[in-house]
């Protein structure tokens, strides 16, 4: 049987008045948004605590995984990572806010997949200064800026070429 890398069993914390347990998972995912992907390599790692509380467990930690979004402006593909703080409530009998958990496992699939989904910018960019493309003419703005290539046009090309070379 193939156990998924998601499950954990809480049996030892669950009701119990015992310490926060550490809980690491590393893990290949292929969760997605419009314009961004969570890597499948490196995987996504989960570094969390699991501390009992009456009726459920408190899991808090942080999630680290690499993306590539397509920046909206320039729709140039690039790469991001880091880590973020993750924390939810799994309870035996659920309230709004908490995920379930059932009988004595707790499922990090959804809880991983919401909050890493929900710390992804919307929108990406490139980088903040991006100018994007003029779609008409497949100009990028970036690394042609207008007006500004090169001397064409100006008086001081014709005497940029009568002076002698530097060396
Ligand atoms: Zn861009």
């Amino acid at each position: 049987m193939i156990r998924s890398p998601f499950l954990v069993d809480v049996s030892d914390l669950l009701g119990r008045d015992v310490p926060a347990r550490p809980v690491v998972i590393d893990v290949v995912v292929d969760w997605a948004l419009e314009m961004s992907k969570i890597l499948a390599d490196p995987p996504l790692v989960a570094d969390l605590s699991f501390s009992p509380l009456p009726g459920g467990i408190l899991v808090r930690g942080e999630v680290c995984y690499a993306v590539e979004h397509t920046c909206r402006r320039c729709l140039t593909d690039f790469i991001d990572d880091g880590c973020s703080p993750i924390a939810g409530l799994f309870e035996v009998d659920p309230g709004e806010a908490a995920y379930p958990i059932e009988g004595t496992t707790i499922d990090l699939e959804p809880f991983l997949r919401d909050e890493t989904l929900l710390g992804l910018p919307l929108l990406p960019v490139c980088e903040e200064s991006c100018e994007g493309v003029v779609t008409t003419t497949g100009i990028d703005l970036n690394t042609d800026p207008p007006g500004d290539s090169d001397a064409t046009g100006s008086p001081f090309a014709v005497l940029r070429d009568l002076l002698p070379p530097e060396d």
